[in-house]
């Protein structure tokens, strides 16, 4: 459904991203994992069209991304950016309702279906009692739940994330990652997430992609990919990797401590 093909981006002659290239089917999720640097945020935004790839493809349906207008393309991707200040003076409501944009007439008027899919958004993410209040005075996590409720609402069949647990605590954490599963699952969306946590890459995605210094590491299943080799030599830090009690899937607990 989404492939990213051979992508290359550079800042002020600094090549941020090379040689990317991978690809996310319809019910998958895909983590990207990597340390500080290493191009996530880059890649997720020039997958979405916001940053432009010197050399390389992305595409959607079999259509590359550039053909398609602004428009086209919030109808199949929607992006949950990283957590920052939203424009505070609009209310949950209105913040979720820009997720239709994209299916507005010219007179940017919403109907039944839109206030539906704003609806069904908010209670997803456990929003429904806070639609009338200001963005601006909404904690950390909440507005990120917030972010989640627009691309939600703009029912694409792609959703890209970028660190969406930042601000979360450990139960909206679950509450999160387990409603993009489910999605995922009975809506077939494919999902790419960068996480910093490699325990919730390792439990809640299908697969998972090392990126590093702006090239794919390794890319797989979660125990192809979360190996103390790998990660102790990408992050430059002993890891330990135990299976995790109740599932079995990698646990990775950092082994840096010096002994006193
Ligand atoms: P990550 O999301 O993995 O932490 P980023 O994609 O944010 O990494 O950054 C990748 C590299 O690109 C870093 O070296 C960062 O300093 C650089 N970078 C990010 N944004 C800019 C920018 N606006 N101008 C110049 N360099 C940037």
């Amino acid at each position: 459904m989404l492939e990213v093909e051979s992508l290359y981006f550079r800042y002020n002659g600094h090549d941020v991203l090379q040689n990317v290239s991978l690809r996310i089917q319809a019910g998958e999720v895909l983590a990207l994992i990597g340390p500080n640097g290493a191009g996530k945020s880059t890649l997720i935004r020039t997958i979405s069209g916001v940053l432009k790839a010197r050399l390389g493809a992305v595409m959607v349906y079999g259509r590359e991304i550039s053909s398609l207008s602004p428009m086209q393309r919030a109808r199949y991707m929607a992006v949950v950016p990283q957590a920052r200040q939203l424009p505070g003076a609009f209310s949950v409501y209105q913040t979720v309702a820009l997720g239709r944009t994209p299916y507005l007439g010219w007179l940017g008027k919403t109907g039944k279906s839109d206030d539906l899919a704003v609806q069904r958004a908010l209670e997803q993410t456990q929003l429904s009692h806070l639609a009338e209040r200001m963005v601006g005075s909404l904690s950390g996590g909440e507005q990120q739940r917030v972010l989640l409720a627009r691309a939600l609402a703009q029912e694409t069949p792609i959703l890209l994330m970028d660190e969406p647990t930042t601000h979360l605590d450990l139960e909206h954490q679950t509450v999160l990652l387990n409603l993009v599963r489910s999605l995922t699952v009975e809506r077939g969306l494919a999902v790419l997430a960068a996480l910093h946590d490699l325990n919730l890459a390792s439990l809640y995605a299908d697969r998972v992609a090392l990126i590093a210094a702006g090239r794919i590491h390794a890319m797989g299943a979660p125990q192809q990919v979360l190996t103390s080799e790998q990660l102790s030599h990408v992050y430059h830090v002993p890891v330990q990797v135990v299976p995790h009690p109740q599932y079995g899937s990698p646990l990775v607990l950092p082994d840096g401590r010096r002994t006193r």
